[in-house]
């Protein structure tokens, strides 16, 4: 993949190639399989397959599958689909659960040079017995168990003699450091739980702080890439592939985390909008996930994109969510066929207009890319415009209909309103116009000027579609002031109760055939895509991807 600019991990891997430390580079996207993937992630992996690809090295996709009941099938497929789609090929497909008899021996390893035991304490006492930041921890009176001892008691744990949260293997390092992932760190806890991967192989299965740099090293991944809030751990994964003699020693190096405005970026946040009824699945169109930006209509050469924008740096950052719009529209806009869609229906009869004659007029299909080509959009004596487009009462600088006012109708032909038509509650339901055939479009019409132009469809032939609208999903203003009052709120309290809008309108007779995640540009509104989920071959749903206006720039 191209990437032209630099970043410190980039300067890091030039550096061990050019000495000669690694003649490849190895690294890997290493996902635990609890959840979809969302954009957040999208950036770790278009960093490690960047780099990878930029230096002739491989990557590998390999799933932390070390927490049984967490971890679904389900979510390993998504990840698979989800990489692929955003346009990565792994090397090797590994799951950490492939190495549980490795780990398994590797501890017995630790345990025979005495850097490790089994503990008895609860889980309640352990933590007391931790200490604080400011304050040593204490020693387990379990600490000095004889080798023996521990040796018997880690198989029967093994062999499923204890019940969970009975016993636990420790690493024995130091419990006065001040680094707090170095006072005894667990590494196997007692699980009685079917694993997605190895059934009811085991009931103990190793910790994540045990197992990631395990699986690191027997791939042989010579740059470890995370993100910083695994700095800390850094001691802790270099103690263990020393300690566990791993012939291979992968090199830890964190990045910043993506944040974007807006939404909420945590696997465990979005499995609580989901399972609480809050969107409609872990691809709704809202989420941040991979499959909820597919759905929505992002493509992955966006997200790649934006992904890049953001850099790769020490310091985790907040992309403004207008940023990532910027660039679906940039990649979209010469590749989406224009078409026009009446979102909000209001009925036009063009009273001069000879009834029940129907012309074709020709429309190019994209004046950005004429490749492209034209279609035929109809045209006759009944149309509807958008309820917006017309005022009874406009102000100054109105531009579009209102009473005496004549407009162009894209692709058409100029037309005036004459008189307006409404139901018994004042509620205006349709407008009488006259057209001039004289203005017709593409004729080279220089008579007079007029100052709006309207979108249309010619109303007998329109087909009905369904419009869905999206706003953001978590309102970080209203967040942000809750937090500045002191006010106790979590995420769950700011989503945004308006972040869907269903509608239906009208689109051109030459959009009948449609299909799931075909795009578009509807004329004066926006980017959409067709809805995967709720299209049917009788009718389309469209989602909203994106607005044309923006006030950002890059
Ligand atoms: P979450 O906190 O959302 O659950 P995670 O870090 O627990 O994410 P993992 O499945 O462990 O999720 O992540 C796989 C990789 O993706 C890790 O290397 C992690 O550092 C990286 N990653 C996760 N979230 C982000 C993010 N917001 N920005 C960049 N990288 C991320
Ligand atoms: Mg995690």
């Amino acid at each position: 993949m191209e990437n032209n600019s630099s970043n410190f991990i980039k300067s890091i891997i030039k550096e061990d190639i050019e000495s000669g430390k690694h003649k490849e580079i190895i690294t890997r996207f290493p996902p635990e399989p609890n959840g979809y993937l969302h954009i957040g992630h999208a950036k770790s992996i278009v960093i490690n397959f960047g780099l990878a690809d930029e230096f002739n090295g491989k990557t590998n996709l390999r799933f932390d599958d070390t927490n049984p009941t967490k971890e679904d099938q389900e979510f390993v497929d998504s990840i698979k689909e989800d990489v692929a789609w955003l346009g990565f090929e792994w090397d090797g497909l590994f799951y950490a659960s492939n190495y549980f008899d490795e780990m398994y021996e590797r501890a017995v390893l630790l345990i025979k040079k005495g850097k490790a035991y089994v503990d008895d304490l609860t889980a309640e006492q352990m933590r007391e017995y931790r200490g604080t930041l400011t304050e040593p921890g204490k020693e387990s009176p379990y600490r000095d168990r004889s080798i023996e001892e521990n040796l018997d008691l880690f198989e029967r744990m093994k062999n499923g003699e204890f019940e969970n949260g009975s016993k636990v293997l420790r690493a024995k390092i130091d419990m006065s450091s001040p680094n707090l992932n170095m006072r005894d760190p667990v590494l196997y806890r007692v699980a009685h739980a079917t694993h997605h991967n190895t059934g009811d192989k085991w009931c103990i299965y190793p910790m994540y702080d045990f197992a990631h740099p395990l699986e690191d090293a027997i791939e042989g991944v010579t740059h470890s890439i995370c993100t910083t809030e695994f700095e800390d751990h850094r001691p802790l994964y270099d103690w263990v592939v020393a300690e566990c003699e791993m012939e291979s020693k992968p090199h830890q190096y964190e990045f910043g985390r993506l944040n974007i405005t807006n939404t909420v970026m945590s696997k465990r946040k979005l499995k609580q909008l989901v399972e609480e009824g809050y969107v409609d699945g872990w691809d709704d169109p809202r989420m941040p996930t991979i499959s909820g930006l597919r759905r929505r209509g992002y493509t992955p050469e966006a997200i790649r994109e934006f992904v890049k924008e953001t850099g790769v740096s020490k310091s985790s950052g907040t992309a403004d969510s207008a940023m990532l719009e910027h660039f679906v529209r940039e990649d979209l806009k010469l590749k989406a066929p224009r078409t026009m869609g009446i979102l909000r229906p209001l009925k036009v009869v063009i009273t001069n207009y000879p009834e029940g004659q129907v012309e074709m007029l020709e429309a190019e299909i994209n004046p950005e890319n004429p490749e492209m080509g034209v279609r035929q959009i109809p045209f006759s004596r009944e149309i509807y415009i958008e309820q917006d487009d017309f005022m009874e009462n406009p102000p100054k600088k109105y531009f579009r209909l209102f009473p005496g006012n004549e407009v162009r109708l894209k692709h058409a032909y100029f037309i005036k309103c004459e008189e307006v038509i409404k139901d018994e509650n004042g509620n205006v339901i349709e407008l009488r116009c006259t057209y001039d055939p004289e203005t017709k479009s593409g004729t080279g019409f220089t008579g007079r000027k007029v100052k709006g132009t309207l979108h249309w469809v010619e109303a007998t032939q329109a087909i009905q579609a369904q419009f869905r609208l999206y706003e953001p999903l978590i309102l970080d203003a209203e967040l942000n002031e809750a937090a500045q009052s002191g006010e106790e709120t979590t995420f769950l309290d700011h989503v945004n109760k308006d972040s869907l809008k269903v509608i239906q309108g009208f689109i051109e007779p030459n959009m009948k055939d449609v299909k799931p995640q075909d795009k578009f540009q509807f004329f004066r509104h926006g980017y959409f895509n067709v809805d995967p989920k709720h299209s049917t071959p009788e009718k389309a749903v469209f989602n909203m991807i994106v607005s044309l206006k923006s006030s950002f720039k890059l």
